[in-house]
């Protein structure tokens, strides 16, 4: 099933896109004792579908309160990218892309890991502006030629099942081009 990745910015929404997509859904199993540096995986189940979120920002289980901690780091997510198969990108529709997001995003396809690009806080965008934000974000990571980009709002919930079904096709994807 896909391990999924959750990298990108500190405030770009990981976290918020970490625990909307924890939300109500059963989590089966979530840490991975004995491994370094407290590197955390969830098991989640959603839509009778499993997945692995790989987490980079540090997520704390207080009874039944998930609490992201944010603390960037550049190894975190170099180890979360190693442990992946799947990788979503979040970025900040509300700001501008910087060195970094191509950077990484550069590394993960390097990687050879699938590449899901995240356009987060669209609901900050005035709707009219929303189509542009996302035409001259793939311009910038023109690169970054087999991203798949989805426009979401981590907030409010919306683009998350599409965003999902983008991590499935990835995912299927780079199974068939390993076999
Ligand atoms: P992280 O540092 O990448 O984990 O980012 P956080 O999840 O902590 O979010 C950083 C800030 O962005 C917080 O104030 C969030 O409430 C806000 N934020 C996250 N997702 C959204 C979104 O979809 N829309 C808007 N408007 N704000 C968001």
């Amino acid at each position: 099933h896909p391990r999924v990745a959750i990298v990108g910015r500190p405030n770009v929404g990981k976290s918020t896109l970490v625990n909307r997509l924890l939300g109500e859904e059963r989590v089966i199993a979530f840490d991975q004792p004995g491994t370094t540096r407290d590197s955390i995986e969830i098991e989640l189940e959603k839509d009778g579908k499993l997945y692995t979120l790989i987490d980079t920002a540090g997520i704390r289980k207080r009874g039944k309160v998930w609490e992201a901690v944010e603390k960037f780091s550049v190894i975190k997510t170099l180890q979360a990218i190693e442990r992946a198969n799947v990788v979503i990108l979040v970025v900040d529709a509300d700001q501008d892309i910087g060195e970094q997001d191509a950077h990484i995003g550069g590394y993960i396809l390097e990687a050879g890991r699938a590449l899901v690009v995240a356009v987060n806080k669209v609901d900050a965008i005035d709707s009219d502006k929303r189509k542009d934000i996302a035409t001259d974000l793939e311009r910038k990571l023109h690169f970054l030629d087999f991203a798949e980009f989805h426009k979401i709002s981590a907030r409010h919930g919306t683009g998350i099942k599409k965003m999902l079904e983008g991590v499935d096709g990835a995912f299927a994807a780079a199974m068939a081009k390993l076999s």
